[in-house]
């Protein structure tokens, strides 16, 4: 086979997948795989006693062993890629959750600590942190990579000299190509990295912990060549090269190939999420907006309360595309509701008291399902139109993933309601982006040797 081909990995919240594709986007094999549970030993042992399996399962997120079990996934999924394939990988690149932390000994290269999980708080470190960066930096808030940095710091009882922080993807990488500290800047945001200065701020720097921070490249850099050990194992390529991640959300925006400013991706899944590709930065933190680096370009999110929830409390999802079927896109409905499973809202209106809208509920189940579909494009419109308002570039076209785009109906009330073309995204796996992640890499290793 002459054709190259790009091997993504993406290590989500509830399993991992890869998508291996050719310079075209074409995809040539994927697959997925669970997290095998792992329980730590002396664990095992009392889960035997019954309060002590009680206090398992309520603990169970924060005892599991990941590391292991993230790292048995990497090399599961090597091993998924079918073999005839794997001689023409060109590049891997992994992405991982925000903010899932481990922290390694370089010269043991041994964990000096359980990972720490994308939705884990430490508020302990809160004050402190609070008290060196500026007011509402992305690293004010306890889940933040910085939180749990200062947490592990306070609290690590013997030599910290040698130790370095890595992101999950960072971690999972380093796996492969075997060369300590790096990162990438999507990946580093929440560590408080400045993407604009492409460099981390003084106020970081003159801490005592700054030593254990990442050195960071841009989403898609070759770092290095796969560990020779794990290439001839698995089969893969001398030349294979690694690159640099991102994290999940954003390899789910690459994978639906929006790569000019006013391109966007709204998310119809469980809530409404709209990422823009914008040229410039915007940031407030009363909406919830924040803007991630791309190149040179920037993209800005916001996040409603609004979706799809809602509409699985009411009806089932075959209803829902038998209702939807008879509703007459091209009318405007006169219901205005404010669908919300539970009261605040924070984006595209910051409340944290408003009340959920479902009133009144029309007779006909056709009409109240219009009325929700158009209500909600409504706050689509509107998550648009504030962006814009704050400085983003202004939306021209809008592609659509998750559960809400497959329905045909809302696409055409959101054409209408928003005034602009919707269609629904070809890729939507964050697999498929860290697939383009590594092409981009491989290709720019080409054109520089
Ligand atoms: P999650 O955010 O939980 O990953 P998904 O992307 O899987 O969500 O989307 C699930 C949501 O899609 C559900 O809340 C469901 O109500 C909604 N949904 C499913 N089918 C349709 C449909 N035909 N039209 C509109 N919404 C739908």
């Amino acid at each position: 086979i002459g054709k190259k081909l790009y091997l993504g990995m993406d290590f989500g919240t509830s399993g991992a997948r890869y998508s291996l594709i050719d310079g075209e986007g074409t995809i040539h094999a994927e697959g997925k795989r669970e997290y095998p549970l792992y329980m730590p030993i002396n664990l095992v042992k009392h889960a035997f006693k019954r309060d002590e399996i009680v206090l398992f399962t309520r603990k169970k997120e924060e005892k599991m062993d990941w590391i292991q079990s993230w790292k048995d996934t990497l090399f599961l999924l090597l091993d998924d890629v079918p073999i005839s394939l794997r001689e023409v990988v060109a590049s891997i690149a992994i992405d991982g959750t925000s903010a899932t932390t481990i922290i390694i000994d370089s010269r043991s290269e041994e964990p000096l600590s359980r990972a720490f999980l994308y939705n884990e708080s430490c508020p302990d470190a809160l004050p402190l942190v609070k008290s060196i960066a500026p007011a509402k930096h992305t690293v004010c808030s306890g889940s933040s990579t910085l939180c749990k940095l200062v947490s592990w710091w306070n609290s690590y009882p013997s030599s910290k000299e040698s130790a370095v922080l890595l992101h999950q993807a960072d971690w999972l990488l380093w796996l492969l190509h075997g060369k300590l500290g790096v990162s990438d800047y999507n990946n580093a945001l929440k560590v408080g990295y400045d993407p604009e200065m492409d460099s981390y701020p003084p106020w970081l720097l003159s801490q005592p912990y700054s030593h254990l921070l990442p050195s960071v490249q841009d989403p898609g850099t070759k770092i290095g060549c796969m560990k020779e050990d794990i290439r001839t194992q698995f089969g893969y390529p001398k030349d294979c090269l690694i690159c640099t991640g991102t994290t999940d959300s954003i390899a789910a925006f690459l994978a639906a190939r929006a790569t000019q400013p006013g391109k966007a991706v709204t998310s119809l899944g469980s809530t409404l999420a709209i990422k823009l590709l914008s040229s410039r930065r915007v940031e407030d933190a009363r909406f919830g907006v924040y803007s991630h680096r791309l190149d040179d370009k920037w993209l800005v999110g916001g996040a409603s309360n609004t979706g799809g929830a809602v509409l699985r409390h009411l009806f089932t999802d075959e209803q829902l595309e038998k209702l939807s079927e008879q509703i007459n896109p091209f009318e405007t409905s006169p219901l205005d509701y404010y669908p919300l499973q539970a009261v605040g809202e924070r984006f595209p209106v910051a409340d944290p008291k408003m009340e959920p809208r479902l009133h009144p509920r029309p007779e006909s189940d056709v009409e109240y399902l219009h009325g929700i579909l158009e209500s909600i494009a409504r706050i689509e419109a509107k998550g648009y139109k504030l962006l814009k308002d704050l400085g983003a570039t202004p939306v021209e076209e809008v592609i659509t993933s998750g559960g809400g785009s497959k329905n045909q109906k809302w696409i055409k009330i959101r054409e209408r309601v928003l005034g602009l073309p919707v269609c629904k995204a070809d890729q939507t796996e964050a697999a498929y982006g860290a697939a383009l992640l590594a092409m981009k890499g491989a290709c720019e290793n080409a054109t520089s040797d």
